[in-house]
């Protein structure tokens, strides 16, 4: 009875303890990086619910890992983008003072050309930098909006006023559909700031003569502007993909036309802090339409 009773304990003890070595393996391998390591789960038991823990947490690691890599790539892509954006104005305005120097600038045929170009780079710097600022304040959650209700068909007429010049400097006429008066809710500066891209990027992305159409609408879901244009448009595949950072369709033109390609970026955060959706639509060769739809506002008594 003595050595039955001992080989009885002897295999209970073994019972419980064999899972719990497995799972002190498995909590080693897991915290020596193993994270696809899995402790085996048999029951319900306080010893199975310890088991179950483990394998939870070691895929939550897992998750979170693979998250900050992301991120991770994502940082450093960006900061390479940014370093190699930065460094081909500077380059070429090196290149242009290099060449001055070596005795270009007693050439009057071609110094006064070197200067201008030298000086065309340092505006695209600029551009470049304020728009990296904006972007970085906006992305570490620096950007409060101060929503207020405002006439939104009186800014469309602002902003096309404004930026009228540029666009009979490139031969395309801005129309402002005709419509009741439109009010919104929202930080009036900031979407100034999107419709002002918008209209711009629909400017420069248009044909010679073109068109560029806004419409102000006050649908059931909200107020809306649509800025549509007759340009070279965008085809289906790279459309999702203008509003990424740096992401130009065509580099050269983006280029030619001071383009920073963080324009759309800035956009979508904007639209996006107030809550509102993106509008875009394109039939490549022919036309592109860009706006956003601001949440209904809700009117208190
Ligand atoms: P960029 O400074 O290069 O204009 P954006 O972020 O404003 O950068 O736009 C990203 C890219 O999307 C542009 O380089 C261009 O290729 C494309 N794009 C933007 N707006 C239009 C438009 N209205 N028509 C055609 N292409 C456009």
């Amino acid at each position: 009875l003595l050595a039955l009773t001992g080989l009885l304990g002897a295999w209970l003890a073994n019972r419980l303890t064999a899972p719990l070595r497995e799972i002190g393996l498995t909590a080693r391998a897991v915290a020596s990086g193993d994270l696809a390591r899995r402790a085996p789960v048999t029951g319900h038991d306080e010893v199975g619910q310890l088991g179950q823990a483990l394998n939870e947490v070691a895929t939550r690691l897992g998750d979170d890992i693979t998250r900050l890599q992301r991120l991770e790539r994502v940082r450093s892509e960006f900061l390479g983008n940014v370093s190699h954006e930065l460094r081909t104005p500077l380059a070429a305005i090196q290149g242009f003072i290099e060449t001055l120097l070596d005795g270009a600038i007693d050439d009057p045929k071609v110094n006064r050309d070197f200067l201008a170009r030298a000086f065309k780079q340092t505006g695209r710097l600029n551009a470049l930098l304020t728009d990296l600022i904006e972007i970085s304040r906006i992305e570490s959650g620096e950007l409060r909006l101060s929503p207020r209700y405002f006439d939104l068909t009186a800014l469309v007429r602002t902003i096309t006023d404004e930026l009228r010049p540029l666009a009979e400097g490139r031969r395309v006429s801005l129309v402002v559909e005709p419509g009741p008066t439109v009010e919104a809710l929202g930080d009036r500066d900031r979407l100034r700031q999107v419709l002002t891209n918008l209209v711009e990027n629909a400017i420069k992305y248009n044909r010679d003569p073109g068109e560029v159409r806004l419409t102000t609408v006050q649908t059931p879901a909200g107020p809306e502007v649509r800025v549509a244009d007759t340009g070279i448009g965008i085809a289906a595949d790279e459309l999702p993909r203008v509003f990424e950072r740096f992401y130009r369709v065509d580099r050269s033109r983006s280029r030619e036309v001071g383009g920073t390609g963080l324009g759309l970026a800035i956009v979508k955060h904007l639209v996006e802090a107030h809550g509102g959706t993106l509008i875009v639509e394109s039939k490549p060769g022919v036309s592109s339409t860009f706006g956003f739809r601001l949440p209904a506002a809700r009117l208190t008594a």
